[in-house]
């Protein structure tokens, strides 16, 4: 863990801000990553479907692949790369008459 790389220096626009900052990271950050649930830091973010991931977490769950923000799909918080979206949810969802 590291919690000492963020910029207090930069961050020092109003004092407000500041503090709220600083006990937004001592409570262990407000924005936790959609896969694995730990809190994300600003050069860590990936911002998809109004959900937090890890740059790293952003992946498809079911090959691993790296996605990017023109490539992903997602479905109820899970990430899949296109092609395993149309395999698992798509395919699910249409052969499947009593889904849910
Ligand atoms: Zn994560
Ligand atoms: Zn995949």
């Amino acid at each position: 863990m590291n919690h000492n790389n963020f910029d207090v220096v930069n961050m020092a626009k109003e004092e407000n801000e500041l503090f709220q900052t600083v006990f937004t990271v001592l409570l262990g950050g407000g924005e936790k990553c959609g896969v694995c649930g730990k809190s994300v830091y600003a050069a860590e973010r990936q911002e998809a479907g109004k959900i937090i991931y890890h740059k790293l977490c952003f992946k498809c769950s079911e090959c691993k692949m790296s996605l990017k923000l023109n490539n992903y799909a997602q479905a109820d918080k899970v990430l899949y790369c296109k092609k395993h979206y149309q395999e698992i949810v798509v395919a699910k969802n249409t052969q499947s008459t009593n889904v849910y």
